[in-house]
């Protein structure tokens, strides 16, 4: 069988099946090219491929996760293409200060307003035990978004107790040092992306907002991490960094309750100048996260995917919706299954499509 019968026999499968049994029909093919001692890939591209892939994605995507789409397809030869320069003044609140809200009964939004596309999310989740913030923004941002953030939600920020770190990048735990020191928050970081932030750090001469190791927590692929009410199931799924972090926890929206998922990193971690087997390593390994993570929000039924950027969850939207919402109207949050699991097919098929334009 070609790889063209192959690609028009999956044509008539559901996308998200056809996507798995194309994968691996890529790796192999991905394998073949790439036989002889540091063989560089070919030089020409399957552009089949590579346009099948790009429209599994695009029609995973839909509406919902344009935001993931545009920072993993749209930019398979430059991560950063098309990305707005940050301004000079971005430490100013005008740049990042965004209104909090509350989107689940235990969930907080309490993300940088999305003027542009590198501000990023956080949220708070409330246990039984205290807070578990997700990300901590920036240093300059932490303390208007999360802590003044939290008093606006009428919460205490003394009741933080972690801070879950999705991956080493400054905007994810740049403010994770300011909730040590204030509120003797605890660091829950992946032992790998803890290395990298230190070792960038250590490289760069600049270790301004690196966290206080004495409260630092590694997470571990497959633990379940539990504050009173509520359990994460935490994985380590490299890719965006050596040790993103990606999970799942419960939300509950008036009470009926809901499986939410976090994909921990979204853009795939090459330059536009890297060599092609880096490259090509880069998006190998995301692929094989987002399929394995793609496995676990399925197996656990996640209807909610929740990002670390307001363009990825279209926060802003969704939180002008929930202002409004009446008795009786859904959470906007709420995806369903399907387009739960739909978020990880753009992932999987978005670097399916990197791999195989080297093929
Ligand atoms: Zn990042």
């Amino acid at each position: 069988m070609t790889a063209r019968d192959s690609i028009q026999t999956a044509n008539r499968k559901q996308g998200a099946l056809a996507c798995s049994a194309l994968f691996l029909m890529l790796a192999a093919c991905v394998n073949e090219g790439n036989t002889g001692p540091g063989a560089e890939p070919a030089a020409t591209p399957d552009n089949a491929t590579v346009n099948y892939f790009m429209t599994v994605a695009g029609q995973a995507a839909g509406f919902d996760h344009i935001g993931l789409y545009n920072t993993t397809c749209a930019r398979m030869g430059d991560p950063t293409a098309g990305r707005e320069r940050p301004p000079e003044n971005r430490e100013s609140p005008d740049t990042w200060g965004m209104q909090p809200a509350r989107v689940f009964d235990n969930v907080y939004w309490l993300g940088e307003f999305p003027a542009f596309e590198s501000n990023p999310g956080a949220w708070a989740v409330t246990t039984s035990e205290g807070i578990i913030v997700l990300d901590a923004l920036f240093d300059y941002s932490v303390e208007g978004q999360i802590v003044g953030g939290l008093r606006k939600m009428g919460l205490d920020p003394g009741d933080i107790r972690y801070v879950l770190i999705s991956h080493g990048h400054r905007d994810h735990y740049g403010g994770a040092r300011f909730l040590q020191e204030n509120f003797a928050a605890t660091v829950l970081i992946s032992e790998a992306d803890w290395n990298f932030i230190n070792e960038r750090a250590a490289a760069s001469g600049d270790d301004s907002g690196l966290p206080d190791a004495g409260l630092v927590q590694f997470i571990r692929d497959g633990d379940r991490f539990t504050l009173g009410d509520t359990t994460f199931n935490l994985y380590v799924t490299p890719g965006h960094t050596p040790g993103t972090v990606s999970y799942t926890l419960p939300v509950f929206d008036n009470g009926t309750a809901h499986i939410a998922a976090v994909w921990g990193g979204s853009g795939l971690a090459f330059r536009a100048d890297s060599a092609k087997q880096q490259k090509l390593e880069a998006f190998r390994q995301y692929n094989v996260s987002a399929l394995r993570f793609r496995e676990i929000v399925t197996a656990a039924g996640a209807d909610v995917m929740l990002g670390n950027h307001s363009y990825l969850v279209l926060a802003d939207e969704k939180n002008a919706l929930l202002a409004r919402r009446q008795p009786g109207d859904p959470n906007p949050y709420v995806l369903g299954r399907e387009k739960t699991v739909n978020y990880m097919n753009v992932a999987v098929a978005c670097s399916a499509a990197g791999m195989a334009s080297f093929n």
